[in-house]
């Protein structure tokens, strides 16, 4: 099987790469290192340092006419996104058409695109199914809801299967402690330049974390599931700031120091999403516990 990663430089495309490639796969990786770095980079990929929203991308996908496009690139930073919302709806939106069009020539046969439980915006919700209306509160969330929909309707208007992947907080090594969900790697950051972890509110806030190696079996599962779908990627478990914080105690196995802060305007108290959809139709579910997916990016930031 041969498959285009776009984003493979980055934190879950490149997790993503090495297990196609143990598994066989002929893999190419699209990236123009925005935010992703080379040494993420396999050897066993073949790297094209392009630009997703170039012609050279969608010549690429023409002239390899891969089986399946992973599509991860993006511009995932929540703040950016607010500080330059027309860059990130030019990576997120126009790179996506332009990667679609490629994949409709190409006769591409499966299209994976990763979301974000961003599309949903500030709902107050216990737990959030893929029916729950979208709402996005910030241009990233909208710019991938957009992206979202242009899949869809190049799927009915030219047939070209997809699944739409919408991932909860991910987490794991090779994370930078930025962009979306990354508040493990921002306490990992602080701890290992010994300086307190910042607790904004009370800390009670959840959030949905799962490790990246679970985000990238779900991806494999969609190559031959789950056509036409949109799936919440998810463990369906909410942890608090606090229980995070202390199970990354146990695992330095000395005090963390903490400074309380005030809550930031608009943040989300509460985000967990099911994976009932998910556990059924990608015959996939979450492996790693929390502690044991906290204890490998731990040993990989300090
Ligand atoms: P990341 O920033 O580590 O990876 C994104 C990759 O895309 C980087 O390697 C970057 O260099 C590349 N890229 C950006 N703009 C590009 C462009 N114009 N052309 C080519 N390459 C470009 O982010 P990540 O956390 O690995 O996220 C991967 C995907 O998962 C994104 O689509 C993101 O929206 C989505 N997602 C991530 C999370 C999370 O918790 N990390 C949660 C929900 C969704």
């Amino acid at each position: 099987m041969k498959a285009i990663v776009t984003g493979g430089a980055g934190f879950i495309g490149s997790h993503l790469v090495d297990e196609l490639l143990l598994k066989g796969t002929e893999v190419y990786v699209i990236d123009n290192l925005n935010s992703g770095i080379s040494s993420n980079l396999n050897p066993g990929a073949k790297f094209y340092n392009i630009d997703i929203c170039s012609p050279q991308a969608k010549s690429l996908i023409k002239e390899l006419r891969p089986d399946a496009v992973f599509h991860l690139a993006a511009q995932a930073d929540v703040g950016r996104s607010i500080r330059n919302p027309s860059e990130d709806a030019k990576i997120n939106i126009d790179g996506t058409i332009n990667l679609l069009e490629g994949c409709v020539e190409a006769s591409v046969r499966k299209f994976i695109f990763s979301s974000t439980s961003a599309v949903y915006g500030n709902i107050q919700q216990d737990i959030i199914t893929e029916k729950e209306p979208t709402n996005p509160s910030s241009f990233y969330g909208l710019s991938k809801l957009v992206a979202e929909n242009y899949i869809k309707l190049f799927s009915e208007l030219f047939g070209l299967p997809f699944t739409i992947l919408r991932y909860a907080n991910v987490y794991g090594p090779r994370q930078q402690p930025k962009g979306d969900g990354g508040v493990v790697s921002v306490f990992l950051e602080r701890l290992k330049i010994n300086e307190p972890i910042q607790i904004h509110g009370d800390g009670e806030q959840t959030r949905d974390f799962i490790f990246v190696k679970d985000v990238v079996s779900a991806n494999i599962a969609a190559l031959n599931n789950a056509d036409g779908m949109t799936l919440q990627i998810s463990t369906g478990k909410s942890i608090s700031i606090n229980y995070l914080l202390e199970s990354l105690t146990t695992i330095h196995k000395q005090p963390i120091l903490r400074e309380m802060v005030p809550s930031r305007t608009g943040d989300i108290k509460h985000s967990c999403l099911s994976n009932e959809l998910a556990k059924k139709h990608l015959n996939w579910h979450p492996l790693i516990p929390l502690k044991e997916g906290l204890h490998h990016a731990y040993i990989q930031s300090i």
